[in-house]
């Protein structure tokens, strides 16, 4: 049994199938890549984990408790994060205003903006989220304005916005979509670094294969909103299958 067992889970928007009986298994601590097309249903996937969405049909499982019919904010209590395919961060306020967000949320159960008012004494929080820049690399750039910074760096924040909160379970949409070569490989090395030292599930939506073949411990393609084929990076490379779907050969 994975810590994300997801089973037969179909969605439709009106006439299209986006889902069709998607079954996937994801393994405790291990990093699960899904790839396929655009408009394959990856996105959609994602979204049925995570309450944004509520599949038509099927089961999804974290922990051996289920998620359907719970809010996002309940399923990110039960321990799921998701990074978003465009970085979700407030542009007018610092790196650390920003860390400050899902601290409060974390312990509050729920964030109230006249909660910056106290952030000053809120010594215990600050720390907190100073260590998780400290362990991103971001420190130095605490007192800066996000708008302001590269998307590889936005990236970076939203992560550590994420891994804050403590998530056994992290879900990545396209983390390094629209990036520039240096932050993708900056990316990967800070994944790497999260896969090494933190005891997370990773579920990671990617385009980019030189991310995929770096991170994963196992894939799942999807074509058509239904997984194609599932196995370890070396199999799905000389996957036929997977290159004529995928790589269009
Ligand atoms: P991917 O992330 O793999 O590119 P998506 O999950 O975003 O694919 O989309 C799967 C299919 O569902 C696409 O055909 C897309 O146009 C459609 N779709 C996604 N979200 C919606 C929505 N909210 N309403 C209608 N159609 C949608
Ligand atoms: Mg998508």
């Amino acid at each position: 049994m994975g810590i994300l067992e997801v089973k037969d889970v179909g969605k439709r928007f009106g006439g299209l199938q986006a889902l069709g009986d998607v079954n996937l298994s994801v393994a405790q601590n291990s990093v699960h890549a899904i790839i396929g097309p655009n408009g394959a249903g990856k996105s959609t996937l994602l979204n049925c984990l995570v309450g944004k969405l509520i599949p038509d049909s099927g089961s999804v499982m974290f922990d051996g408790q289920s998620v359907l019919g719970r809010k996002p904010y309940e399923i990110n209590q039960m321990g799921i994060s998701r990074v978003f395919q465009t970085p979700e961060i407030f542009g007018d306020l610092t790196v650390l205003e920003n860390m400050m967000i899902p601290c409060f949320a974390r312990r509050d159960g729920s964030f109230r903006l006249h909660a910056f008012e106290s952030v000053n004494r809120e010594h215990d929080l600050v720390e907190k989220a100073e260590q998780m820049l400290i362990d991103v690399n971001m420190i130095d750039k605490r007192h800066m304005q996000t708008a302001s910074m590269s998307r590889g760096d936005k990236r970076r924040l939203e992560m550590a916005m994420c891994l804050v909160q403590e998530p056994r379970l992290l879900l990545l949409d396209e983390p390094t979509a629209g990036m520039a070569r240096a932050d993708t490989n900056n990316t990967i090395d800070l994944l790497k670094e999260i896969k090494e030292t933190r005891n997370i599930t990773m579920a990671i939506i990617e385009h980019d294969m030189h991310v995929v073949f770096s991170l994963a411990d196992r894939i799942t393609v999807l074509a058509q909103g239904t997984p194609l084929v599932e196995d370890t990076p070396d199999k799905i490379k000389g996957h036929p299958k997977v290159r004529e779907a995928y790589l269009g050969e």
